[in-house]
């Protein structure tokens, strides 16, 4: 099973209890050129708050869930700082790979 690109395996611990574990996978990025988005899926807590406030970039009923060409750069990075769990990050490709 996928969600938002993480892959969960389920655990049958007995009968009537299910519980899943995460697998960690690779941090992905996405880019406009001018500033990267750093996406961590295992750290994502799923509070919705990026794709219900900016649903133009991120969208996660799409492939890739991110579209950086669906806003400003300085919209993208507004909204990755809101983001709760850290799992959003961001760093201006002229910096370096020095993810905010
Ligand atoms: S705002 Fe952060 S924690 Fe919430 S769904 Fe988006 S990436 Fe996940």
């Amino acid at each position: 099973m996928r969600v938002h690109g993480q892959k969960r395996i389920k655990f049958y611990l007995n009968s009537s209890h299910i519980t899943t574990a995460s697998m960690p996978l690779s941090t992905l990025k996405y880019t406009n050129g001018e500033v990267t988005v750093v996406w961590k899926p295992d750290t994502c807590i799923h509070s919705k708050i990026c794709w219900t406030e900016l649903r133009e970039v991120f969208d996660p009923f799409k492939k890739p869930w991110i579209n950086m060409d669906g806003g400003t750069t300085e919209r993208i990075i507004e909204q990755v700082r809101k983001c709760p769990s850290g799992a959003l990050s961001y760093f201006m490709n002229n910096d370096g790979d020095d993810a905010k």
